[in-house]
């Protein structure tokens, strides 16, 4: 029997979460959202998604009301997704979810999470222990752990190689400065074959980079 896709005998509050954020690859491409991530070329190739599957999560995402569409360039027509208040409101459950995996499976510590003001590390639900308060999601600060690929080869995973706060929108640009570090200019490090060359032939100069 095929499993269904909704859970209409359970009247629970977490089966009907489930149903708008139980499907595989919804809760990352939520993630990504509040990492800053916006714009469908930069979830393709953070997540190594299916085309078909990311179009799908985002239109779900969009019909809930947890991403908002928003036109940024008119020509050709490009179009970002925006965390809305819904969505936002979805941080402390992944905080939380992350903390679990990574306590009973054993998970290396990818990123730091802190309280912007004062540095403390946040606890499991988004709380600065320090402040006694729950830090407002803009005023979390996220940054590289031990266990994160400091030389990965995709450009939005470059990106969140700097620390940034949560939702600050994510700047691709492969000529920007990562940590510090200036890039090699365009071209100059990344021949055929390389990933800004690979991502620019499939649309990503367009859509890719500031405007
Ligand atoms: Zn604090």
């Amino acid at each position: 029997m095929a499993l269904g896709k909704d859970y209409a005998t359970q009247e629970c509050s977490i089966a009907r979460a489930l149903e708008v954020v139980g499907e595989r690859w919804t809760l990352l491409v939520i993630r990504d959202a509040l990492y800053g991530v916006r714009r469908y070329n930069d979830f393709l190739v953070h997540l190594g998604i299916p085309r078909a599957v990311l179009a799908a999560r985002l239109q779900a995402l969009t019909a809930e009301g947890i991403l908002e569409k928003r036109r940024y360039q008119e020509s050709p027509p490009r179009d970002e997704y925006v965390l809305t208040d819904r969505g936002i409101a979805l941080w402390p459950t992944l905080r939380s979810l992350g903390l679990w995996g990574r306590e009973h499976f054993g998970e290396s510590r990818l990123r730091w999470f802190r309280h912007a003001d004062c540095g403390t590390e946040l606890g499991p639900y988004g709380e600065c222990p320090r402040c006694a308060m729950i830090v407002p999601v803009p005023d979390v600060e996220m940054a590289p752990g031990p266990g994160l690929d400091r030389d990965p080869a995709d450009p939005v995973s470059r990106a969140l190689l700097a620390p940034r706060r949560l939702l600050e929108p994510l700047d691709t640009d492969p000529r920007r400065p990562v940590d510090g570090h200036p890039q090699e200019p365009e071209g100059g490090g990344r021949g055929p074959g390389g990933v800004a060359d690979a991502a620019s032939g499939s649309g990503r100069s367009a859509e890719g980079r500031p405007v």
